[in-house]
């Protein structure tokens, strides 16, 4: 197998123990106060590390071991054993800095990784990767066929029109479906490259993508350089899997619960009462760093209407993900074979199945021959003996209804001593979840020992001009 990244390691180039920024306005954290952090993703672990100097924090979280989305798996295979993961994978310097600054404190190494994107279709019989002019066109075919070139030219049509626009500061309020139509793109350029590659960053339905607002779509591919062709960002991965970061942060909190999932929160003016099986707890702040809906659930009666607007405005996406090593998940031609590969079966653009094969062995240095592959929600099962592991992930879905509730957010941050983090509240990608549990440390009171500014606590970059619309609670 071709292995086209480096293996040495990547300093991530921040100096450690910068001067402490983060806005102290007014402190709530102090030596006795109590925090409970439910949830041990990085919203939740970052949150509890950030504050652990300054409050007595307990975190509790409901799976057999911290992560969340970082899920390492140790993968047997050839006859030995690698870490592997299976969520969270890959970030930059650019546009990760909390985490890039966060690795640098806990001294986790990172390798550079690979961001090459290849589309394998069933209907027409189509496969292409971006890789270069050779993946391009590694279906001859292709060179003859004007659908192709005019998907190509609508590309860098895309590529200039949203990077004028973003310049400018002048996006309109449309979703980015309605964009496209009203700019006259084709179906292939749609169906053939810009929705198979959000599908693959988001982790979601196509057709989810379509109702994604444009201006927060265009800045997020340009910040990371997604609409250009050269200076993008160099993607990088934790070398030994994610989970080497979360057992730093583990090893440095003093009260971590795990498989003990909080049941219920009730709030008074005297505290907050936290209860999961073993009984009732009392604490001063209470941050919830698990999903919207989650958090939802745990407060039951007790939300209030606000909370429930605006905590409820956010859907989830059930995604399976299956670890293994099947390459009849791949597109057909090896040349073809990229880091993320979109595959969709027969069928009408809007009825036919797709999936999203991620190519760990392209993403990470892994010592195997066989690829070893995360494919999500694939629509051909692999074959039995080549099956690794089923995993279930749930991912925000960001359309209008979403992103105004994320600015809606700091209506409820910090009220009845509430707390909210978690990648949801940005992109919903591991900057966004750290970003989230630095905001809410600065609501308390607590900087980072890191020089990146700090948004205030629930506040969204987000000058899209869509209406912030919430939907009635239910
Ligand atoms: C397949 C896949 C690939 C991805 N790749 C990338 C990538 O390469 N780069 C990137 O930046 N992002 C990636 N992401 C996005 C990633 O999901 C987010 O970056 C981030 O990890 C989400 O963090 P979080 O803390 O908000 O939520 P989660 O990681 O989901 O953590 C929430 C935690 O809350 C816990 N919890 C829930 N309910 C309770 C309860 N009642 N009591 C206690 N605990 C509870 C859960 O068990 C969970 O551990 C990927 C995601 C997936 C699924």
């Amino acid at each position: 197998m071709d292995q086209s990244y480096a293996r040495m390691p990547v300093s991530l180039g921040l100096g450690a123990g910068a001067a402490a920024s983060g806005a102290a306005r007014g402190k709530r954290a102090g030596a006795a106060t109590r925090i409970a952090v439910v949830g041990g993703g990085i919203a939740g672990l970052g949150a509890a590390w950030l504050l652990r100097k300054d409050a007595r924090v307990t975190l509790f979280e409901a799976g057999a071991s911290c992560g969340g989305h970082t899920n390492t798996v140790d993968v047997q295979l050839e006859g030995r054993s690698h870490p592997v993961d299976t969520g969270f994978l890959v970030f930059n310097r650019r546009t990760y800095p909390h985490l890039c600054a966060l690795f640098e404190q806990l001294e986790v190494q990172a390798v550079a990784s690979e961001m090459t994107f290849g589309v394998s279709l069933a209907d027409p019989a189509i496969e292409w990767a971006g890789a270069d002019l050779g993946t391009v066109f590694a279906q001859r075919a292709n060179f003859l066929r004007p659908a192709f070139l005019v998907m190509l030219r609508d590309i860098l049509r895309f590529n200039r029109a949203t990077t004028r626009l973003a310049a400018h500061g002048a996006m309109p309020a449309l979703s980015l479906g309605e964009y496209l139509a009203a700019e006259r793109y084709g179906v292939e350029f749609r169906d053939w490259y810009l929705l198979p590659m959000a599908a693959a960053i988001w982790s979601c339905p196509t057709r989810t993508m379509l109702d994604y607002p444009l201006a927060t779509f265009v800045r997020f591919c340009r910040n990371h350089g997604l609409l250009q062709i050269a200076d993008r960002p160099q993607w990088l991965t934790v070398a030994g899997g994610g989970r080497s970061y979360v057992r730093r942060i583990v090893a440095q909190l003093d009260d971590v619960r795990v498989a003990t999932p909080v049941l219920g929160v009730a709030r008074a003016a005297g505290g907050v009462r936290v209860r999961t099986r073993t009984g009732v707890e009392h604490f001063d702040e209470v941050v919830f760093a698990c999903h919207s809906d989650q958090t939802l659930a745990i407060l039951g009666d007790n939300a209030t209407a606000d909370e429930r607007r605006i905590l409820g405005a956010v859907r989830y996406q059930q995604n399976v993900a299956l670890l293994h090593t099947d390459a009849a998940l791949l597109p057909r031609r090896r040349k073809v074979w990229s880091a993320w590969n979109y595959l969709a079966g027969a069928g009408a653009p809007d009825e036919r199945p797709v999936s999203v094969s991620y190519l760990i062995n392209r993403l990470q240095p892994l010592p195997f021959a066989s690829p070893v592959v995360v494919s999500l929600n694939p629509f051909i099962a692999p074959a039995a003996d080549k099956l690794i592991q089923r995993i279930e992930y749930a991912h925000p879905v960001f359309d209008q209804d979403a992103i105004a509730a994320q600015r809606a957010l700091p209506r409820i941050q910090g009220h009845k001593r509430s707390w909210f983090a978690g990648a949801w509240t940005g992109y919903g990608f591991h900057e966004d979840g750290l970003r989230s549990a630095v905001a809410v440390a600065a609501g308390l009171g607590v900087g980072v020992p890191w020089d990146v500014p700090v948004a205030d606590p629930g506040a969204r970059e987000n000058p899209s001009r869509a209406p912030a619309r919430l939907p009635e609670a239910a």
